[in-house]
């Protein structure tokens, strides 16, 4: 096992890995920039190095001073958190290089999940059902118009580098074909120096489910099961929960086999997430990622597992703690990201925060760096925490979920408390019924006055 663990992030998932880390007897490093000094994972690990100014660039990306930090401190693993280094397969390949553990995937399997043409290639390879599109690139509008027409319009232009749902654009008829590939071309030419796309079929309607697996690196891989994380703003995800309220047991132990199984073929290592569209009963892979994920806790809540405990004993070489046999889903769990935003604008609101009070009791998880006078630097992304909770079944989470929200205070900045506490009154919601395209719709039309 590790002796100590160097954490390359911030905010609430440093705290995470911190803990995971603590109850594993692992002593920790905190690293930071100048305008995270008085942040939490630097009070609460170990040790802690400076690594640069606020910019990401210069702090949290910079790998030489990741490098140097770990050979400051001793530190004979990294773990990358999510965003900043954890999908970057040379960060991997460097701390190989320096003999330096990274809990993650190996670099090759980040490269191919980063690669969406390769991703979706080496997916059905491994039995894992995906859109019906193209076979690769297409180079010219001739065969678009071929391919497009095989799989039937409308049809979805996307970059092959494409990141964010930026480059991605709708062909309902062969008309607009020319021109949908012509603005998802310049869009990813500016967005990632690569203007090669692809076509797939466009899905109207569809869920966004996601299944989470484990692997050993040597073969050996489980599922635990999927979350829904179909209520999203912009293509990010606001509101997940765990089991779908779309699948039953069978479906679930179906595409969870199908994922452990291509893991077992894969010889994957470490967490990840295959991510799926769902529509009319059938699943699409649309993309793998080869890290922790944000909405991970809804996991752990109906499983009971840790997956960051899992994460480090087989980055270590250890096999994993759980068989297949041995991971039950129990009851239900839903997470809201909790954002310092105007809850109508989605504006950042950066500043101090002068109250703030968790929720708590039976079923209640609140995952957070924040505390009382702590200061949200403009710097990084705008997560306050997340709150998670847990029920025995839908309904006592939803009704658990209100009350919790409704006990949740944070004053000095603006959150987007006010935006669940409308979701979790709404009709639809409640009854689990609404697709990728619900929640923008609904704010757009003023269903969910805060
Ligand atoms: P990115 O890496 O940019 O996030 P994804 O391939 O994950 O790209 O797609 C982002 C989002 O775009 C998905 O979550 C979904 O909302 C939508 N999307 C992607 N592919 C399709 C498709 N074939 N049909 C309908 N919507 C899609």
């Amino acid at each position: 096992m590790f002796d100590k663990i160097l954490i390359a992030n911030r905010g609430e998932i440093a705290l995470r890995i911190l803990r995971a880390a603590k109850e594993l007897g692992i002593a920790t490093v905190a690293v930071h920039s100048t305008a995270d000094a008085d942040a939490m994972h630097v009070r609460l690990a170990d040790e802690s190095v400076c690594i640069g100014p606020p910019a990401a660039r210069d702090s949290y990306l910079n790998i030489p001073s990741i490098i140097a930090a770990c050979e400051i401190t001793g530190a004979d693993a990294v773990h990358p958190g999510y965003g900043f280094l954890s999908e970057n397969a040379r960060f991997a390949e460097v701390l190989a290089h320096h003999e330096i553990g990274f809990i993650g995937p190996k670099a090759e399997h980040i490269r191919i999940m980063g690669d969406k043409i390769e991703a979706k290639r080496t997916a059905l390879k491994l039995g894992i059902p995906c859109v019906p599109g193209s076979e690769g690139g297409v180079e010219t509008g001739e065969e678009a118009k071929r391919v497009a027409a095989e799989i039937g319009y409308p049809v979805l232009v996307k970059a092959a580098s494409g990141g964010g749902g930026r480059g991605m654009k709708v062909a309902r008829t062969e008309a607009d074909l020319d021109q949908a590939i012509g603005m998802a071309r310049s869009e990813a030419k500016a967005a990632f120096g690569d203007d090669s796309v692809y076509l797939e079929k466009y899905l109207e309607k569809p869920r966004h489910i996601e299944v989470q697996v484990l692997g050993d690196g040597a073969g050996g891989a489980v599922h635990l099961a999927e979350r829904d994380c179909s209520l999203q703003r912009r293509h990010q995800k606001v509101w997940e929960e765990g089991g779908s309220p779309a699948l039953n047991e069978a479906m679930r132990a179906e595409i969870g086999g199908i994922c452990a199984n291509a893991m077992k073929k894969l010889g994957y290592l470490g967490a990840g997430t295959v991510e799926f569209l769902y529509e009319d009963g059938r699943f699409y892979f649309i993309e793998m990622n080869t890290r922790i994920q944000v909405e991970h806790p809804v996991t752990e809540m109906i499983t009971g597992i840790d997956l960051v405990n899992e994460q480090i004993r087989v980055a270590a070489g250890a096999p994993l703690s759980v068989a297949q046999e041995d991971i039950r889903v129990e009851g239900h769990a839903i997470e809201c990201r909790i954002n310092a935003e105007d809850p109508e604008t989605f504006r950042p609101s950066p500043g101090q925060i002068t109250y703030y009070h968790p929720p708590g009791g039976l079923g209640v998880r609140v995952d957070s760096a924040a505390f009382q006078g702590y200061r949200i630097p403009p710097n990084y992304d705008s997560l306050i925490g997340k709150l998670i909770v847990h029920g025995r079944t839908r309904n006592e989470c939803l009704m658990r979920l209100r009350r919790a929200l409704d006990e949740f205070v944070i004053d000095g900045v603006d959150t987007t408390l006010p935006l669940f506490r409308a979701l979790v009154r709404n009709q639809d919601v409640q009854n689990g019924m609404y697709d990728i395209h619900w929640l923008e719709t609904a704010l757009a039309s003023g269903d969910l006055k805060t």
